[in-house]
C-alpha cells in the first residue's frame, strides 16, 4: 500500500510539472482566442461536424431512446440507445432570441452559425437588420477549410441558410438562394430550392447560377451515387422530395437517400488536408413536432442520429483532429414524457405501429373531403383505416366524439375553418382529423403536446472529438458558436 501510495504522489507531481511548463509556453497562442479558452493551448479541430436537430429538446431525445428500446427489446422497461447521447461531453444552453423567450429557426440558427443574437425571422443579421453577422462556416471556407451544408429540408431554409446567408427575414428565399450559390462552399445536399426563379417567377433561375459558378448539381438517384471527389463544388437535391423542397418523413421514406447517406457522401466530398466544417440539420423533427406527431418524430430523430453515426465513423479514423457538436435550435410542441390519462405508465410500443406520417395521411383526407364533402363525413368509414395505419383499434366513447367533431371539421375547407380561434386552440392550422388521430394515440403511449409552435426550454448539447470539453456546463447558444470558432481557430466577430 505504501509504495504504491508513493509512486501515485510521484506521478501527481509530474503531472502538476509537466501542465505547469505547457501553460507557460503557449500564453500567446491562448490569448489570441476569441476570450474563450479552448483548452487545447492552441491545437485547432481540422474536422468539425455540427448537427443540428431542429425542433429536438430532452423529451425529442428521451422519446426516442424509449421507443428504440420498443424496436430492440420486449422487455418494457428496456432503453435503446442513441450514440450522441454517450458522448462525455454534454451540457445545456437558453435559446431565446433578442426578442422573445420563445426563439424559432432563423434567430436560432443566426445564434448557432453566428453567434450573436437577433429577432425571431431574421437570418444572420442584426434586429436592425443593417449589420450582417459572419458565420463560422463562412470563415472556415475563408481560412481554406471546405464547407458542407446538409439538411432534411429545403437547402434555403432557416437553419441551413443561417450559416451562409444575410437576409432581414427568412423568407427571402431567392436571395438567400443567391446567396448559397455565390457562397463557394463546397457541398449542398438534402433538400431542393423553394424558389429557384424568385416569389414572382421572373428571376434568373438559380441553378443556372450555380452551374456558372461551377457547382455540379446532382438530382437524380444516378447523378448523387456518381458524385467523387473529382466533382469538386456539389448541390446535390434529392429525387422524390416531399412538399415544401423537403425530403420525406423518414417513417415515409421509400427509396430516397437518407441524411446518413449525404453525410456519409459529404464526407467523401471535404474530405482534404486543409480539414472541413460540415453542419447537418435534421430539419423535419421541427416538423412533426409542429403537427404533435410523436411516431414520426422519433423515426426522424433515429434518422438525424444514423447521420451521426456516419461522423463517429471518421471520428474514429481522426480522434485527435475531429469534433463532434450534437445540438437542438430549439424544442417544439412542448412534447412531454407523460400524459394525464396514462399517469405514471407510458405504452411506447403503441406509436410503433404508426405505418406513416401524419402529411400522407393528410392526403386521404383530402382525397375523401372531395367525394362526400361537408356533412357527409361518418367516423365507421375511417375505422378500418385507423386500425390498420395507427394501431388504434381499442377506441372510448370520449375517443370517438373526439375523432367524429375533428372529422367533420376537416371536411370544411381549410381557409374558413382557420378563422375560427377555437379551431386554432383544437387544431393549430393541421388538418383536424389527422392531428386528433395523432393526440389520441400519443396520450395512450403516454405523451402529451402543449403548442403547435416552440417552447423556450434549455436544449442539451452533446460534444465528442478536440475540445470537447469546452461544451460542458450551462450556458447561451451563442456561447457555441463562439466555443466552435474558437476550437476550429476562427476569430468571433
Ligand atoms: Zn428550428
Amino acid at each position: 500500500m505504501l509504495r504504491r501510495g508513493k509512486w501515485l504522489g510521484a506521478a501527481a507531481v509530474a503531472i502538476v510539472l509537466i501542465a505547469g511548463l505547457i501553460a507557460t509556453a503557449i500564453p500567446a497562442q491562448r490569448s489570441a482566442l476569441a476570450g474563450v479558452d479552448n483548452g487545447h493551448y492552441g491545437k485547432k479541430a481540422k474536422y468539425v461536424f455540427f448537427f443540428i436537430g431542429d425542433g429536438m429538446g430532452m423529451a425529442q431525445i428521451n422519446a426516442s431512446e424509449i421507443f428504440k428500446g420498443t424496436l430492440e427489446s420486449t422487455d418494457p422497461m428496456y432503453k435503446g440507445k442513441l450514440n450522441f447521447a454517450a458522448f462525455p461531453n454534454q451540457g445545456m444552453q437558453t435559446t431565446n432570441s433578442a426578442n422573445t423567450f420563445i426563439t424559432e429557426s432563423a434567430a436560432a440558427g443566426t445564434a448557432l452559425a453566428t453567434g450573436h443574437k437577433t429577432n425571431n425571422d431574421v437570418l444572420g443579421m442584426d434586429p436592425s437588420k443593417s449589420v450582417k453577422f459572419k458565420s463560422m462556416a463562412e470563415m472556415a471556407k475563408e481560412k481554406g477549410m471546405k464547407v458542407g451544408i446538409v439538411t432534411s429540408v429545403s437547402l434555403d431554409h432557416a437553419t441551413p441558410g443561417a450559416f451562409y446567408a444575410h437576409e432581414p427575414t427568412r423568407k427571402n428565399y431567392y436571395e438567400i438562394e443567391l446567396a448559397m450559390v455565390n457562397s463557394g462552399f463546397d457541398y449542398f445536399a438534402g433538400g431542393g430550392l423553394l424558389a429557384p426563379t424568385g416569389a414572382k417567377k421572373n428571376r434568373q433561375n438559380v441553378i443556372d447560377i450555380a452551374k456558372a459558378n461551377g457547382y455540379t448539381v446532382a438530382n437524380t438517384k444516378e447523378e448523387i451515387a456518381n458524385l467523387n471527389p473529382g466533382s469538386g463544388k456539389v448541390i446535390a437535391i434529392n429525387p422524390g422530395l416531399a412538399s415544401e423542397e423537403a425530403m420525406q418523413y423518414e417513417i415515409d421514406r421509400t427509396n430516397q437517400y437518407s441524411l446518413a447517406d449525404f453525410t456519409r457522401q459529404g464526407i467523401q466530398q471535404l474530405d482534404n488536408p486543409n480539414g472541413f466544417f460540415m453542419m447537418v440539420e435534421g430539419g423535419k423533427v421541427d416538423w412533426a413536432c409542429h403537427a404533435n406527431d410523436a411516431a414520426t418524430t422519433v423515426r426522424d430523430v433515429l434518422a438525424f442520429e444514423s447521420a451521426i453515426g456516419e461522423a463517429l465513423k471518421f471520428y474514429a479514423q481522426h480522434p485527435d483532429e475531429t469534433l463532434i457538436v450534437v445540438t437542438g435550435d430549439h424544442e417544439t410542441g412542448g412534447m412531454g414524457l407523460g400524459f394525464a390519462g396514462t399517469e405514471y405508465q407510458t405504452f411506447f410500443n403503441k406509436i410503433n405501429k404508426q405505418k406513416l406520417s401524419f402529411e400522407e395521411f393528410d392526403k386521404a383526407i383530402s382525397e375523401y373531403r372531395k367525394v362526400v364533402g361537408p356533412g357527409g363525413a361518418n367516423l365507421n368509414d375511417w375505422l378500418p383505416i385507423l386500425a390498420d395505419k395507427f394501431g388504434l383499434t381499442e377506441l372510448s366513447d370520449y375517443d370517438k366524439s373526439r375523432l367524429s367533431a375533428a372529422l367533420a371539421a376537416s371536411m370544411v375547407e381549410a381557409k374558413k375553418r382557420n378563422s375560427d380561434p377555437n379551431s386554432n386552440l383544437l387544431y393549430g392550422t393541421y388538418e383536424p382529423f389527422s392531428v386528433t388521430v395523432t393526440h389520441i394515440l400519443n396520450q395512450k403511449a403516454g405523451i402529451g403536446w402543449t403548442t403547435y409552435a416552440h417552447t423556450g426550454v434549455a436544449i442539451p448539447v452533446f460534444a465528442q472529438g478536440l475540445g470537447g470539453e469546452m461544451f460542458r456546463g450551462y450556458y447561451d447558444n451563442t456561447d457555441i458558436a463562439k466555443k466552435l470558432m474558437s476550437i476550429m481557430g476562427l476569430q468571433y466577430q
